[in-house]
């Protein structure tokens, strides 16, 4: 199904749980703009290449817009309004001061060299630079950008702008990120992961795990941006905690192991085979079978749609933790509940990612956006003797804030799925939305 059919579909299921009025639906739904680019760039070998982007701003009623940049071939607007919409309805259900964006190319990044993604780059920050900003809308990584993607970002912006480290997060540290970011959507499935079982009387430990990794296994590119990928951090942290992964996908192929695959030796081989096929740990598979494979929870944490009427019948799993954004269909959605299967919604499962982007923007806010505290602060910083680093949280201050945040979460979501008496989507769509709706009217529409 088109993924912004079906997100609709949730949001207006939604909507009529909390009995919105009919034009403030409206008003929700319809994107507050689409940015829609040209980005042509001179390939390394002279001759040019044109893309498209886009950057859809879906709402700011509670803060600035926010939301990943995308580059992958399916990039198209559609998806991307619903992944914006999604964002909404994301950072309201973490109860964090934002709004929801999502932009994208279409492209391969896999096809393009190192400078030719940095020319794409700064031609697409050219174009949007003056409709993003600290306080209107502040991209991060999504599927095949990382912290490299967003120094360049804040590089170009800045040519325009002055000197503005927070109009993105997921930056390298260096310039000013946050530790624990690359981690944090993986580290914020972990805990919704354990707040689920811990409700249903379970463990990490002895559960069997299937995930479905997006890894971009191309021309060197994991290695060059670095970037965290959702399902191997999650496949790390959840083997850590001494959860049986029993197979694990990626673009490569699949590979299964019932007694369990040793996480540490998978990822040595990823990043040397740049995919897992080969991996000597655990037998072939067809990649197509991962969704079904036997286990107790099932993790995609790859592309949307993945979860749908021709295979939904077929999944063996109990839980289902929404890694990735929408990777579940609305008819798969029914035809799992007929099941008595529990799925973890993405708008929930994967909010650790932007809830670590906000303690990051909020930490380069407080260096750099404001002078007046900025002079007081750096007297402060010379009086102690401290160096500006003593202001960034150290690592284990992130996780743990963002495990507050993980759990607080997963109460709000429960504590809306009893009050309308319905499941954890439904649970999380209505907190989303009645949180943004409450913003919307107190905001009021006075011209
Ligand atoms: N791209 C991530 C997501 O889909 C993170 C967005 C952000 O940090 O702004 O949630």
């Amino acid at each position: 199904m088109n993924a912004l059919v079906a997100t609709n579909r949730n949001f207006k299921l939604a909507a009529r749980l909390l009995g919105l009025d009919s034009k403030l639906e409206k008003s929700l739904l319809i994107p507050f703009r689409e940015i829609k680019v040209e980005c042509t760039i001179p390939k390394d070998d002279g001759t040019l290449a044109s893309f498209v982007g886009f950057r859809i701003q879906h709402d700011n009623a509670r803060g600035p817009m926010k939301g990943g940049i995308r580059y992958h071939p399916e990039v198209d607007p559609d998806e991307v309004n619903a992944l914006a919409q999604l964002m909404t309805w994301k950072t309201a259900v973490a109860n964090i001061p934002y709004g929801g964006a999502k932009g994208g190319i279409g492209c391969n990044p896999g096809d393009l060299s190192i400078s030719e993604l940095e020319r794409l780059t700064r031609v697409f920050t050219q174009k949007i630079h003056d409709l993003i900003g600290i306080h209107a809308d502040v991209p991060a990584p999504d599927m095949g950008t990382g912290p490299q993607t967003m120094a360049w970002i804040l590089d170009e912006y800045s040519k325009f702008h002055g000197h503005s480290p927070a109009v993105v997060t997921g930056k390298p540290i260096d310039l000013g990120g946050s530790l624990g970011r690359d981690a944090a959507t993986g580290r914020g499935v972990l805990f919704a992961t354990e707040a689920l079982l811990n409700e249903h009387g379970k463990n990490i430990a002895g559960q069997r795990f299937v995930i479905q990794v997006q890894v971009y296994t191309v021309s060197g590119y994991i290695s060059f941006q670095g970037f965290g990928n959702v399902g191997s951090w999650a496949a790390r942290l959840i083997g850590e905690k001494g959860g049986k992964i029993v197979a694990v996908s990626d673009i490569s192929g699949a590979i299964k192991n019932s007694k369990g695959i040793d996480v540490p030796s998978l990822l040595k081989h990823v990043k040397e085979h740049r995919g897992v096929k080969g991996f000597s740990g655990g037998d072939s598979i067809d990649s197509n079978s991962i969704l079904i494979e036997d286990c107790d929870v099932l993790i995609p944490a790859a592309l949307g749609g993945v979860i749908n009427r021709e295979n939904a019948n077929d999944i063996k799993a109990k839980f289902i933790i929404e890694a990735a954004n929408h990777p579940t269909d609305p008819e798969a959605d029914e035809i799992l509940s007929k099941k008595g299967v529990v799925i973890l919604p993405d708008i929930y499962a994967n909010s650790g990612g932007v809830t670590v982007s906000y303690f990051e923007w909020v930490q380069v806010i407080n260096l750099w956006a404001r002078p007046v505290q900025n002079v007081l602060m750096y007297f402060y910083v010379l009086c102690k003797l401290q160096n500006i680093q003593g202001f960034m949280w150290d690592e284990e201050k992130v996780n743990n804030e963002l495990k507050t945040y993980m759990t607080r979460g997963f109460k709000d979501v429960k504590e809306m799925c009893r009050t309308h008496n319905c499941d954890l989507r439904m649970g999380a769509f209505t907190l989303g939305v009645n949180r943004v709706a409450r913003a919307t009217v107190l905001r009021g529409w006075e011209a």
